[in-house]
């Protein structure tokens, strides 16, 4: 029976990828950082059966004799710092969790395949942000990378030694995600925290959201066609790099605006948006959209929901939330 292991597993992609991997009868392992009670009962009602490991991506000795153990089959890279904004809060935590740990998975996953005379597979969860101040608009799999936040550095790192382990012969894919959302999103990110505004002051009438810049541009797609994407891309015969993006660009007081209207505020939504420095970032990525056709062509992939539809779905999970907790 195939065996998976998932770092970041009580993540927005972790809980997606061990729902859909125990769905296809994959036994699952998955690292997580803190493991409340709620956490582990909501991952494992939708996730029935998965292992949960509860330990430090940052302990290398833990790590590594924890993949030794488990003997996975498939190891999905996920965990790490996921918040750019947190980056520059935590720019050594970042190294540590979203770059040198991608190393001690891939040395482990190397030895397991070395002991055990299996293959084993990975799949690392890079990120956009490695483009930075991208060279080119779209970016695909040859765009230069040239991150501009500690996150965007501490990715490449990890996306280049899945590259060097690739070569060493271990069948290493990477899925260069863009933003992807959904409404297990954190309020930490930008779309979240505007659709559970958005609901806030659609339901009372009045409010503003606090936002930084306004004009920068991301590519927003659904996050369970991107896990989808990931499990396509770690059993594809050639293990490489792929670009998993809508192609479709909008800025971040264009999704504002959506949710806004989407939450009965009409052409009234700009007087609820305010901008504050406080959330202004030091560096940006300002232009953030992908070229998906290596995944379209070699895996068969398609981004399956639009950026209204992901908005509207956004928002009304946030009007639902807020109708109970309200009573
Ligand atoms: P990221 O692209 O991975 O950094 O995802 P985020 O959702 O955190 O941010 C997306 C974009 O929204 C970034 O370019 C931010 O600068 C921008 N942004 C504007 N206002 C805000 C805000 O209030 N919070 C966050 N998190 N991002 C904001």
């Amino acid at each position: 029976m195939t065996r998976a292991f998932i770092t970041g597993i009580t993540g927005q992609d972790g809980g997606y990828l061990a729902e859909q991997l125990v769905a296809e009868g994959i036994v699952v392992h998955g690292l997580a950082r803190a493991l409340d009670n709620d956490t582990a009962r909501d991952l494992l009602s939708r996730a029935p059966g998965v292992v949960l490991h509860q330990g430090d991506l940052g302990d290398a000795d833990y790590l590594g004799q924890l993949i030794a153990d488990v003997r996975p089959d498939e190891i999905y890279n996920l965990g790490g710092i996921s918040s750019v904004a947190y980056s520059w809060q935590e720019p050594v935590l970042t190294a540590r969790l979203s770059g040198l740990a991608a190393a001690v998975v891939l040395g482990a996953a190397w030895k397991l395949q070395e002991d055990s005379g299996r293959r084993v597979t990975c799949l690392q969860a890079s990120s956009a942000e490695i483009f930075g101040h991208a060279a080119g608009s779209p970016q695909d799999e040859s765009t230069p990378v040239r991150p501009v936040s500690p996150y965007g550095a501490a990715k490449a790192y990890a996306h280049h030694m899945a590259g060097v382990y690739r070569g060493r012969g271990l069948h290493v894919a990477t899925c260069i995600f863009f933003n992807h959302e959904s409404p297990r999103r954190p309020h930490a990110f930008v779309t979240r925290k505007i659709t559970d505004a958005a609901a806030r002051i659609g339901a009372e009438g009045s409010g503003v959201i606090h936002l930084g810049n306004l004009d920068v541009c991301r590519d927003w797609g659904w996050a369970p066609d991107y896990v989808d994407a990931m499990v396509r891309a770690i059993r594809h015969d050639i293990a490489t790099d792929y670009v998993i993006a809508t192609g479709q660009t909008h800025t971040v007081a264009e999704f504002a605006e959506a949710a806004l209207r989407r939450a009965g505020l009409g052409d009234g939504w700009r007087d609820h948006i305010e901008v504050d420095a406080e959330f202004l970032r030091p560096a940006e990525a300002p232009d953030l959209v992908g070229d998906a056709t290596k995944a379209h062509r070699e895996l068969g992939w398609e981004s399956t929901v639009g950026f209204e539809e992901l908005v509207g779905r956004m928002v009304a999970n946030d009007m639902e939330l807020l109708q109970r907790s309200n009573g």
